[in-house]
C-alpha cells in the first residue's frame, strides 16, 4: 500500500540517532569519515524512523475512520497484502505476505484500510506472532465480525544472514477466529488464499 510517506523527521530524534549510527559505524570498524559513509548516519536515521512510524499511528482510528453499515454476510478476503517489519530481537527485517478474512456482521471497512492497519503494526520492532495477532485484535475489536482470520508468510533476515542460514524457509503464523474456529470455514479461507488465478 502506498500512502504519503512522512518526509518531516524529528529533528532532536534525528540528531541523537546520528550520534549513535557514527559511533556504531566506528565500533564496527569502519571510519564514519570515509566519504561514502559521511551521510549514511543520517539516511539510516530517516530511514529508521520511517520503518518505525507505526508507533504514530493508530489502527483502530484507522479503521473506524472507514466503518460502512452493510449486511453482506459473506466472507471478505484480502490476500497477499505486502508485508515489512522488522524484527525485535535482532532489528533486522522480516518480509513476506499477509492474508486476511473476516465475516461481516453489520460493518465493513475499506479494503485499503485493512492493509494500512498491517503497516501500523508492521512498522515496529516486532515478532511475527504479536503481529498476527495485534492485526486480528484491531479488527476485531472495530467491525465486530462473526470471524476473522490472519495468516502471515514472512522470511527473516536475521534467519537468512546469520546462524543457521536457512535461506528459503519461510515462517507461517496465523491467528483464528469467531467463525474461522469452525474447520469448513477455515478450510475454506485456506483454499482462497493458496488459490491462484490461471
Ligand atoms: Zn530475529
Amino acid at each position: 500500500m502506498a500512502y504519503k510517506k512522512i518526509e518531516q523527521y524529528d529533528e532532536h530524534t534525528t540528531k541523537e540517532l546520528m550520534e549513535n549510527y557514527r559511533n556504531s559505524i566506528a565500533l564496527l570498524g569502519e571510519d564514519p569519515a570515509r566519504e561514502g559513509l559521511l551521510k549514511t548516519p543520517e539516511r539510516l536515521a530517516k530511514a529508521m524512523q520511517y520503518i518505525t512510524q507505526g508507533y504514530q499511528m493508530d489502527a483502530h482510528a484507522i479503521l473506524n475512520s472507514a466503518k460502512f453499515h452493510e449486511t453482506v454476510s459473506e466472507m471478505i478476503v484480502v490476500k497477499d497484502i505486502e508485508l515489512y517489519s522488522m524484527c525485535e530481537h535482532h532489528m533486522l527485517p522480516f518480509f513476506g505476505k499477509a492474508h486476511i478474512a473476516y465475516i461481516p456482521n453489520g460493518w465493513i471497512t475499506g479494503l485499503s484500510k485493512i492493509a494500512r492497519v498491517v503497516d501500523v503494526y508492521a512498522r515496529r520492532l516486532q515478532v511475527q506472532e504479536r503481529l498476527t495477532v495485534q492485526i486480528m485484535d484491531a479488527i476485531k475489536d472495530t467491525l465486530n465480525p462473526l470471524g476473522i482470520a490472519v495468516v502471515i508468510e514472512a522470511q527473516h533476515l536475521c534467519m537468512m544472514m546469520r546462524g543457521v542460514q536457512k535461506q528459503n524457509s519461510v515462517t507461517t503464523t496465523s491467528a483464528f477466529d469467531g467463525e474461522f474456529q469452525k474447520n469448513s470455514t477455515r478450510s475454506e479461507f485456506l483454499k482462497l488464499i493458496t488459490a491462484r488465478l490461471s
